[in-house]
């Protein structure tokens, strides 16, 4: 498979190209998530050619079409930044990133809640830095997040989770096409799909199995549309908790009632936010390895990231 590769914000690394010279290191993404992925970083400011040290910028006017200005001099670059960014983008179609990681707030490269300026001088925390949004409308399916909402655990989760299920999708469209590798790909995602949404859970399923219906590069865009759908939806531990459920059903004939007991009650515990979800899950994987259970072992939905992450540890 090739490298998890993931555009980020360069002064997320430690590089020293914030306007007043300094960086916004983050130790999880450089230290931890750095050893997984490969990162491909992106200085909008500095690549557009402001330099650094330099004079901090900021959005103003409409906050749906925001102009980006200097904070004393008042001078507007926002046509220079558009047309970089818009050059940027296609050169990054290359690189196959399987997500992009965003500084928080930045009149930049803020994904969200970016201040914007009224002609008062007030500031509303309701725009997107201008690099973000072009890069966004570019690649309206990559997942993106920026360093701010990756201090929540959930977020955290759910996009390094959204990673990984792009890259071993793009590794299935580097392969050759066809409505069996879909099924297989579906068949390996099914109970992931299933922990974010029953309804896009349902509708793969049909979409699937018709697939003889449709053309391959029409069922292939549709099929990754609606996986991007599905994983953007809070994995609840009511919608967890299900799943693990749907799990045991699995070892019906092989566990005794005390085991089944035992795992039913670990279940409620996650279910209610004493145990996390590591916990019911280490059992069951133990049980998948005891009873040799081949549809479980190919389930992505046990093993969805690294366990060193520890993205699972959390209640
Ligand atoms: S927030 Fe964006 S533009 Fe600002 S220093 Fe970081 S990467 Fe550069």
């Amino acid at each position: 498979m090739a490298p998890l590769t993931l555009g980020i914000s360069s002064c997320l690394l430690g590089e020293q190209v914030r306007w007043n010279g300094g960086h916004k290191r983050d130790r999880f993404l450089t230290d931890t998530l750095g050893r997984f992925v490969r990162y491909r970083p992106v200085c909008p400011e500095v690549e557009c050619g402001f330099g650094v040290p330099r004079e901090p910028l900021r959005l103003e006017g409409d906050a749906q079409a925001p102009r980006l200005v200097t904070s004393r001099t008042r001078q507007d670059h926002t046509e220079r930044m558009l047309r970089w960014a818009r050059r940027r983008v296609r050169e990054l179609e290359t690189e196959d990133l399987c997500g992009f990681i965003f500084k928080t707030k930045s009149p930049s490269s803020g994904m969200e809640r970016v201040r914007v300026y009224n002609a008062t001088g007030v500031a509303a925390p309701k725009g997107v830095g201008i690099f973000a949004r072009v890069f966004m409308e570019h690649f309206p399916l990559i997942p993106v997040e920026d360093d701010g909402r990756l201090h929540d655990p959930v977020l955290r989760d759910n996009f390094i989770e959204r990673v990984f299920v792009m890259q071993r999708w793009r590794d299935a469209l580097r392969g050759k096409r066809s409505r069996g590798e879909l099924i297989r790909f579906h068949t390996g995602h099914k109970l992931l799909i299933l922990s974010h949404s029953p309804q896009h859970y349902r509708i793969m399923g049909k979409l699937v199995a018709q697939a003889q219906a449709m053309p391959i590069s029409a069922l292939y865009d549709e099929y990754q549309r609606l996986l991007m759908e599905a994983l953007r939806l809070k994995a609840t531990p009511a919608k967890h908790g299900n799943v693990l459920q749907h799990i045991m059903g699995y070892f019906k004939k092989q566990l005794f009632p005390d085991a089944k007991g035992e795992l039913l009650e670990i279940i409620g515990h996650y279910r209610q936010g004493h145990v996390p979800l590591i916990v019911p899950i280490t059992l069951i994987n133990h049980y998948v390895r005891l009873y040799d259970q081949p549809y479980l072992t190919g389930q992505y939905y046990l093993h969805p990231h690294p366990l060193e992450l520890r993205l699972r540890n959390h209640v």
